[in-house]
């Protein structure tokens, strides 16, 4: 029998080792507060890899099943005062529990090759299965399937899987943006756009908003058509191998020289967009393109900051307007300042805090999917909080929040209490341009 692989010892050590077992960041961890238990902790988990990569455990089932716990929404690192790295430690102790066999069962097997390694894998086929969803739902099928209670005849993840399914839109990206659009005036910055997979499916709305603010401040804009999906579900997921794939498939089609940025609107994507670096540092053909390509990667809230956008002048209505934090960009990326700033600079806007603005919404990626008991808990509770500030229009800035929110005020029972509209802070942006010239036509 071979070996079992020891990814986290091939980890820098010191990484491993950083943990000082303060313990500062066990309130700002959402399994820890759900259970109270220390092996649900940023500091237990760290402890767990340390002993692997010591050679004192084994990677066992209880190892992988509490990595599948674990949210990676990087809250520990946030609170960390040692700077312990915690992204990278999930990333590998994600990986070593794929890699050593312990999480795997057939349909897990399954899943993920037909997830990760199918439709995520290549574009085509994300496209093809997005519209056969749309014909689903659009055909009334979908409706007809659940009245039935056919979904009670199958285990119940797959009335879950059913249920959670994004709203996949008419037309994708490429349908409503251009591969090259250039704005008004002179070009100040040249920029790519990462339409992103979800994001490209579901809200393709936000991918035309994104364009067209940068149109509006002066930027030339390429959406490369051969882009891939960037690889940051699969790296969440222990699949580093085909995240690394996926990225040299980026950087073959998309050359980090030829722009001034390369900007990301889902919180998740940038987050691993910027990592490309460390991700591909040990491969001597791609290490120099992905180090230029981290350099490049900004958020679009950050790149609009940064070039010091144009604020709206058309007057409108006042709106109360709450911001939800998406993990990856508060914790992940350290953008908390620029979606706010954005806010505040539309006409109108009221921006109302909400608590717990940076705690998880249970997203993560597809932790809906995989712990469906805890992903409700923690929407429920950011659904409350949202809900307490009494605003009609949520923020947020990742494709995966939005969804989970959404569904959220969906299934909030009781009196009608109207269901506030969740958006990417770009779009609202977009529209206070847009009605600065009532003339010009909505998107499709
Ligand atoms: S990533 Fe989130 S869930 Fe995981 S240990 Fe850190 S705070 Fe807890
Ligand atoms: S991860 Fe950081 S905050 Fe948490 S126990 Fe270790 S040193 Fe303290």
């Amino acid at each position: 029998m071979s070996p079992e692989p020891n990814l986290l010892k091939s980890l820098d050590y010191s990484v491993l080792q950083q943990c000082m077992h303060c313990g500062l960041c066990l309130p700002t961890c959402p399994t820890y507060l759900e259970t109270r238990h220390e092996r649900n902790s940023p500091r237990g988990r760290i402890s767990l890899m340390r002993a692997i990569a010591d050679g004192e455990l084994g990677t066992t089932r209880a190892f992988a099943e509490e990595m599948d716990y674990c949210l990676g929404c990087l809250a520990c690192m946030t609170a960390c005062p040692a700077g312990v790295d915690y992204a990278t430690l999930f990333e590998a102790g994600r990986a070593q529990s794929e890699a050593s066999g312990a999480a795997s069962g057939p349909s897990r097997r399954l899943v993920r090759a037909f997830t990760l390694r199918f439709l995520l894998f290549r574009p085509w086929a994300l496209h093809a299965a997005a519209r056969l969803l749309r014909l689903y739902e659009a055909s009334g099928l979908r409706r007809l399937v659940r009245r039935s209670g056919f979904f009670s005849l199958l285990p119940k993840r797959l009335g879950e899987w059913d249920r959670q399914a994004p709203p996949i839109q008419r037309h994708f990206s490429d349908g409503i943006i251009a591969a090259v659009e250039t704005p008004r005036g002179p070009a100040r910055h040249r920029v790519a756009v990462l339409s992103g997979c979800i994001q490209d499916v579901a809200f393709p709305d936000v991918n035309r908003a994104t364009v067209d603010v940068l149109l509006e401040n002066g930027c030339a804009v390429e959406t490369p058509r051969a882009q891939s999906c960037c690889g940051s579900l699969h790296a969440h997921n222990g699949d580093l191998e085909t995240a690394r794939e996926l990225a040299r498939r980026q950087l073959d089609s998309i050359d980090p020289g030829q722009f001034d940025a390369i900007l990301s609107n889902s919180a998740g994507c940038g987050s691993h967009l910027k990592h490309y670096d460390r991700l591909l540092a040990g491969d001597p053909a791609y290490a120099g393109r992905a180090a230029a390509w981290s350099a490049k990667v900004r958020d679009i809230s950050e790149w609009l900051v940064e070039i010091g956008f144009r604020r709206p002048v058309a007057p409108a209505r006042p709106v109360a307007v709450t911001y939800h934090e998406a993990c990856h960009l508060c914790h992940g990326q350290g953008i908390t300042a620029q979606p706010r700033e954005i806010l505040r600079a539309i006409p109108g806007v009221e921006l109302r805090e909400c608590a717990e603005a940076t705690m998880c919404c249970g997203s993560a990626g597809v932790y809906s999917l995989t712990q469906p008991g805890t992903s409700a808990w923690l929407r429920d509770r950011k659904v409350g909080h949202l809900r307490s500030t009494g605003a009609m229009v949520v923020a947020t800035a990742n494709p995966g929040c939005q969804l989970q929110i959404q569904q959220g005020f969906a299934m909030e029972t009781g009196e009608l209490r109207g269901r506030p509209r969740v958006v990417h802070p770009v779009v609202l942006l977009a529209e206070a341009y847009r009605a600065e010239t009532p003339s010009r036509p909505a998107p499709p």
